[in-house]
């Protein structure tokens, strides 16, 4: 018998960062996660979770207080009453946008799959991995700060580093790239995220410098909407491009590939709308043989562990680590995720629906706003 959303509720969390996160001039330094939690309830009592994580205007076209606001006026009310099933299988949702599409469609995941008794994934695909290796992210900054982060963390177990860049002017990043890669320990990979803070000129220069050294991908060089430049990078030099910005929707991931602009495309769930979105960009990346990184905004448990079940049914990610590590850069968590994560390898549980634990204590602690249906 089909089931169908009976109540919901909303709760937007601001939990602090461990450490500020400095960014791109784009974007500047980030202090909180700020996130709007959705919990859905259906006809046959089971409870789904699904987490919004907007990153900004200039980002995924969205805030904490835009989201809300379009709650407020009345953005989830068609939610009510939809089957859940029927909802996955349509594939309507496969072309929302926006983080609180996400969320809706997570926790249509969850629900549906603690009904079944099943693994989220299972709705997804074929599990090709139970496990996958994290990256860290160092701050824009110098090359003795990327290297003492990288000094402490590669004794936890991580391997793969991404640089944020884009702040500081060019010259000094192609220094900064070069003295990270001379003092590194063995083993270890470097990737580069410029969010979009590059001129062409700038991006020339950078990968004209770096060309002969071994960088995993350089992530989102130019501006979002320049794919002509993107594609000049992937002509005139060997590193791997990868689109994070550019890619919001299956659509944009379609024109990504038709302008041959990017090697990688990165994955968020709550930016590209949900799991069956992404689900759907990682088939089309796959069928022009191109490969995916499970990335992620800053974002909390839900999210993270949505992806981890995603990324464990693609057989096309990039060899390297993936962005699952967002919960532990965060003071706290709703959720019990961390826990699934044990040196530097974030490990999928065998629960029903997603399988973590969100606490309700936790959430009253950093609540910051709310709205319920009724
Ligand atoms: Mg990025």
């Amino acid at each position: 018998m089909s089931s169908y959303i009976k109540a919901w509720d909303v709760y937007r969390v601001r939990i602090p960062l461990v450490k500020p996160y400095h960014l791109s001039k784009v974007y500047g330094t980030i202090t909180h996660s700020d996130v709007i939690l959705l919990k859905i309830e259906t006809s046959k009592g089971a409870i789904g979770w699904g987490e919004a994580d907007p990153g900004g205007m200039k980002f995924t076209g969205d805030t904490p207080e835009s989201v809300m606001e379009s709650i407020r006026a009345g953005s989830l009310d068609s939610l009510k009453g939809v089957e859940l099933e029927g909802w996955i299988l349509s594939g309507k949702n496969q072309d929302r946008e926006g983080s609180l599409s996400a969320a809706c469609d997570v926790a249509i995941h969850d629900a549906l799959a603690r009904q079944k008794g099943i693994p989220v994934w299972e709705l997804l695909g074929q599990k090709v991995r139970d496990e996958i290796d994290l990256l860290w992210p160092t701050s824009s900054g110098t090359a003795e700060e990327d290297l003492a982060v990288i000094e402490e963390y590669a004794a936890k177990g991580f391997n793969t580093y991404m640089l944020k860049m884009g702040d500081r002017p060019i010259a000094d990043e192609i220094t900064r790239v070069r003295d990270v890669l001379a003092g590194v320990p063995d083993g270890v990979r470097i990737m580069l995220d410029a969010n979009q803070g590059w001129t062409q000129d700038e991006a020339n220069q950078l990968f004209a410098a770096s060309n002969d050294l071994p960088l995993i991908l350089i992530e989102q060089p130019l501006a979002a909407d320049d794919l002509e430049g993107l594609r000049k990078l992937r002509e005139n030099y060997q590193l791997p491009v990868s689109v994070d910005e550019s890619l919001q929707t299956p659509d944009s991931a379609k024109s990504v590939l038709e302008n041959d602009a990017a090697d990688i495309f990165s994955v968020k769930i709550s930016k590209n709308g949900g799991l069956q979105p992404s689900l759907k960009i990682g088939k089309m990346v796959a069928d022009k043989g191109k490969k995916v990184l499970m990335n992620s905004m800053i974002e909390l448990g839900i999210t993270q562990c949505a992806s981890l079940h995603l990324g464990c049914v693609f057989k096309n990610l990039v060899n390297c680590g993936h962005a699952y590590m967002s919960t532990l850069r965060i003071s706290d968590d709703v959720t019990n995720f961390s826990s699934w994560i044990e040196r530097g390898t974030a490990r999928l549980q065998d629960a029903p629906g997603l399988g973590i634990n969100v606490d309700s204590a936790k959430i009253r602690k950093y609540l910051e706003d709310e709205y319920h249906d009724n």
